[in-house]
């Protein structure tokens, strides 16, 4: 047989692995052993560097080593380990030669390899770098989780308690960026060290990867056990460390999970006390945290909850209802208020208080919002189909009006829908809301106001506001909240509430509304409280958009509505106490009581003045009543200056004479006015 033949016969016949490399260790041969060994083809393997196979597992000292015996030697012999190419740890036993050539100068590298992964002390080998951290030898996450299972057990057994606490280190990153990974790997050392040495025999402690470290406390007799252990991990690990001549500040954020408080499995035990940790980070580092299980579990439910939400908003499982709004008085509809409903598959019609406490403030709600609006200005297009055209009030979150393109959006919207006027679409805010950010919200509803569309403050009377941040919000309604309206007729406390919110709307020109009229008779006291327009129980509840037009159709006012009303928007009493007020002070000053002249507004300027021009005329003007009103107040208010003019002070004797004529002239102004408001009361 030639030699080459001989040679290529060799190399295919040879159980051994055989890898021939040139003089700069790049592959120009190998064998179908080899291939077979490493699971590599002689294509995939030729013209690489050896280094390939490494498994990771030596240390950079370990190949120092074995060049400098393949240089001055010629030959190295010795165990490898190395990665098969399906991932799987294979030990090799290698002799490698230098093959000189003619001159002694090296020419090859041949290197045999036989498999002796099977042998009892590579084995143990294998297993120890499966289950340990090649860098701190501490148990890696495999062996952790296998302890932490026996763990468990254990604890169930003999009724004993665990600590799975997850040690993160604060300040780890400065010192691999300034001083490399060399230094990194060594400061990880030194921790898995002191770890070790304030940790019991019986407790693992084990290396995640990068600087996560998990310590199992395994036999604790109360939850109190593992906190003094917590306390010196935290201290032991926070003294300074030396580095490369340089000392180091780390900490340590630790995230503490105890079992079987939370009873989970050993993952999701480790995800726990991860979580803790995040939220020790996040509190300020170098502190522990304890994993709170209930909260949790509602954390959880309530991201459930969330997306059930979510979901039934993708598949249309959302409805509006309309409630109507009525002028008691005249007995008409004035417009109805949107309130959503989920119509769940499972479990029937839900009111919004079993899913909108869910979404508060989340961007859900403002999903939500956006969906109600666009039905409800396509359900005000099919009524204005069938003929009816209805003012809809929609429920506004804080959220959504708070979104800065709000207003945007909503031109947006109406633009879609050039049928509807704007003016009859009315946003119901809570008073808090508006009131939380008192600016950013102004901004927002004067934007949207711009567009046409009107503001009500629903709920009034339950928030905070002070007459200061009321005044300055330009909303048109006040919506005085049920929980008055429904006592009102047992609890006279609530009664002087609604009173006086009818009476602030009327001061601060705004039209009032009264929510939860639960019964007619309700409506009869709000009339004689001047509050004409209701929504309530009492009128109609909440009904789907196809019952609305017929219910308009029959709606009929309720005789104990018709029984009379008081005189809308003039707050009869103020106007009593104003007049009476000022007849006292002339005649203070008359009789030298009071030294200087009373301020009296003028007849166009105070309350009475200026309900009667604005709406006195438009709304009564037709009544007798009225039409003696204006005479009586002109003159009241002529002869209150006259009495108090420079001319009257020289002559007191002559003022008081006619001070009589001023009391009879406000008693007549204010008769009159009763006589108004009784003849509106008797039908
Ligand atoms: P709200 O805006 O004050 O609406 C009035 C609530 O009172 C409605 O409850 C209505 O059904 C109920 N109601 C009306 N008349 C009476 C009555 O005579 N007696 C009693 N006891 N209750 C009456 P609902 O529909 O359960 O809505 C509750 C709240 O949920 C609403 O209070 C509103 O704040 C909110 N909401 C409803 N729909 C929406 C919506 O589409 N978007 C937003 N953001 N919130 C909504
Ligand atoms: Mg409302
Ligand atoms: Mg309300």
């Amino acid at each position: 047989m030639d030699p080459q033949r001989l040679i290529t016969s060799l190399l295919a016949h040879t159980h051994e692995g055989i890898v021939i490399t040139d003089a700069g260790a790049m592959i120009v041969e190998v064998n179908r052993a080899f291939s077979e060994l490493t699971g590599y083809s002689r294509t995939e393997a030729i013209g690489r560097n050896p280094r390939f196979l490494q498994a990771g597992h030596h240390s950079p000292e370990f190949y120092a080593h074995l060049w400098g015996a393949l240089l001055e030697q010629g030959y190295w012999r010795g165990e490898l380990l190395n990665r098969h190419k399906d991932g799987r740890m294979i030990a090799d036993r290698v002799t490698i030669s230098a093959v000189p050539d003619d001159n002694g100068v090296t020419a090859y590298y041949v290197g045999l390899f036989s498999d002796i992964t099977h042998s009892s002390e590579s084995r143990r080998q294998l297993q120890q770098m499966a289950y340990h951290d090649a860098l701190t030898g501490l148990p890696n996450r495999l062996l952790l989780l296998d302890r932490l299972q026996s763990a468990i057990a254990r604890a169930d057994r003999e009724n004993i308690m665990l600590a799975v606490c997850y040690l993160d280190l604060d300040g780890f990153k400065p010192v691999n960026d300034l001083l490399g990974h060399a230094a990194g790997d060594q400061l990880l050392i030194m921790v898995a060290e002191r770890l070790r040495h304030c940790t019991r025999e019986s407790d693992t402690v084990a290396r995640l990867g990068g600087d996560e470290f998990v310590v199992l406390l395994s036999s604790l007799n109360q939850a109190e056990e593992c906190e003094p252990t917590i306390h010196r991990l935290l201290s032991v690990l926070a003294a300074p460390y030396r580095v490369h001549e340089q000392s180091f500040d780390v900490t340590a954020s630790i995230g503490v999970t105890l079992y079987p408080l939370d009873g989970c499995d050993a993952d999701t035990l480790v995800r726990h006390a991860d979580q803790a940790m995040y939220l020790a980070k996040q509190a300020g580092r170098n502190r522990y945290v304890l994993f709170d299980a209930d909260q949790d579990r509602q954390l959880r439910a309530r991201r459930q909850q969330l997306s059930r939400i979510e979901a039934g908003l993708t598949a249309h499982e959302f409805r509006l209802y309309f409630q109507p709004k009525v002028d008691l008085y005249r007995g008409v509809v004035i417009g109805a208020e949107a309130l959503v409903r989920w119509q769940h598959p499972e479990q029937g019609l839900l009111p919004p208080s079993e899913f909108l406490p869910l979404i508060e403030g989340h961007l859900l709600m403002v999903k939500l919002d956006h969906w109600v609006f666009t039905e409800a200005l396509e359900q005000m297009d099919r009524w204005q189909a069938q003929g009816l055209s209805l003012a809809i009030s929609i429920n506004v979150s804080a959220a959504t009006l708070q979104q800065a393109n709000f207003p945007d959006w909503l031109a947006e919207q109406l633009a879609e829908h050039p049928h509807i006027p704007p003016q009859s679409i009315e946003l119901e805010i809570l008073e808090t809301t508006a009131l939380d950010d008192l600016q950013r919200a102004l901004q927002a509803i004067e934007q949207c106001i711009q567009l046409g569309v009107g503001f009500a403050l629903d709920d009034f009377g339950t928030g905070y506001s002070s007459l200061t941040y009321f005044r300055r919000l330009p909303v048109r309604t006040l919506k005085i909240d049920q929980s008055f309206v429904r006592d009102m007729l047992i609890d006279t406390e609530d009664m002087t509430i609604v009173e006086v919110v009818v009476n602030l709307a009327q001061t601060f020109q705004r039209a009032v509304i009264a929510e939860g009229m639960e019964t007619a008779l309700h409506g009869a006291a709000l009339l004689r409280l001047g509050c004409h327009c209701a929504q309530g129980y009492g009128i109609a509840r909440p009904m789907p958009p196809e019952a609305l037009p017929d219910w308009v159709k029959t709606f009929t006012r309720h005789p104990l509505w018709s029984a009379g009303a008081a005189i809308e928007g003039l707050p009869l009493l103020n106007v009593e106490a104003e007049h009476r007020t000022w007849v006292r002070q002339v005649d203070d000053f008359l009789h030298g009581a009071c030294p200087q002249a009373p301020f009296v507004s003028d007849e166009q300027t105070c309350r009475f003045g200026r309900w009667y021009i604005q709406q006195g005329l438009l709304r009564y003007g037709h009544l007798a009543a009225f039409q003696t009103l204006e005479p009586l107040h002109h003159q009241f208010h002529e002869l209150a200056r006259e009495l108090m003019e420079p001319q009257a002070r020289m002559d007191v004797d002559a003022a008081l004479a006619r001070l009589p004529e001023l009391y009879t002239t406000c008693d007549l102004l204010i008769e009159q006015l009763y006589r108004l408001q009784r003849e509106l009361l008797t039908p």
